[in-house]
């Protein structure tokens, strides 16, 4: 079962980009970031064989994805991120939570009241091994000696009267932004946060400089603005986005991306995009 993969070398090896064997499981530290259409949905798996997901894209493709990326006997995630509630991230999440035993669920506690956003938030309630933190204030996760996940955002409460003006009505700028590190390499996800969020992390000072960037929402125009790339500084871009795009990813982030000599690959263009973290 071979899978087609893109292969591309850095000029610096700072990250590799490898051909991916599905059954190919014993490698060592991998983001791959799942051809899911037009939605979210990445797949980390530390040297220390921890699982981590975020976000399960808008349907349960992710569930025959997680099927080749894990080894069949693995069922656990040990960490889900749900960004934020709209249905091109959570669908598949909640797909993940029915048929995986996922331990610990990262979430901003947004409130939406569409029906599967509402089923996810019943289910986790009835789950009650699974831990559920809600992201308000910074964390650092120390996942092993020489790899953190770090959530940057929101480091406030989304849901009190008192959080910042742009984030209501503006889903998107709920999202759950993390910075993933390993030996010296990092990759910040970016949930489908709007101009808004980046201007205000810039604000507070946090360090959001990335060799990879998973831009926000489908490369829509209305996030990664100019200072926000120039300070995040990637080498890499990747852009979830599928066939039916609604116009993503826009024209003026590809060009920005572009005038700052930044290299992007996009799913729908490549499928599955993995980098091997060495
Ligand atoms: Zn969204």
């Amino acid at each position: 079962m071979f899978k087609r993969i893109l292969a591309l070398l850095f000029a610096i090896n700072l990250i590799l980009i490898v051909i991916a064997f599905s059954a190919d499981h014993e490698r060592g530290f991998i983001v791959r970031f799942f051809d899911v259409g037009q939605g979210d949905a990445i797949y980390i798996r530390t040297e220390k064989k921890q699982d981590i997901l975020i976000d399960g894209g808008p349907d349960d493709t992710v569930l025959s994805k997680l099927g080749e990326a894990m080894p069949f006997y693995d069922r656990d995630i040990d960490i889900l991120i749900i960004s934020h509630p709209h249905a091109d991230h959570i669908t598949g999440a909640l797909a993940v939570l029915k048929q995986y035993r996922v331990k610990t669920v990262y979430f901003s506690g947004a409130e939406h009241t569409t029906y599967q956003y509402l089923e996810l938030l019943r289910f986790l309630e009835e789950q009650k091994e699974i831990v559920k933190v809600k992201v308000d204030h910074p964390i650092n996760l120390q996942l092993s000696g020489e790899t953190a996940l770090s959530f940057l955002y929101p480091d406030f409460d989304v849901s009190s009267p008192l959080a910042p003006s742009f984030i209501k009505n503006n889903l998107n700028n709920t999202s759950v932004v993390v910075k993933l590190t390993h030996k010296g390499h990092s990759a910040l996800l970016t949930g489908d946060i709007g101009k808004e969020v980046e201007e205000y992390m810039l604000l507070q000072g946090v360090d959001v400089s990335a060799h990879l960037l998973k831009i926000a929402h489908q490369g829509s125009r209305f996030s990664s603005g100019e200072p926000f790339l120039r300070a995040v500084h990637p080498q890499f871009v990747v852009i979830f986005v599928g066939q039916n795009n609604y116009g993503h990813p826009h024209a003026e982030t590809l060009d920005r991306l572009r005038s700052l000599g930044i290299k992007f690959l996009r799913t729908d263009k490549e499928g599955d995009i993995e980098f091997s973290l060495e």
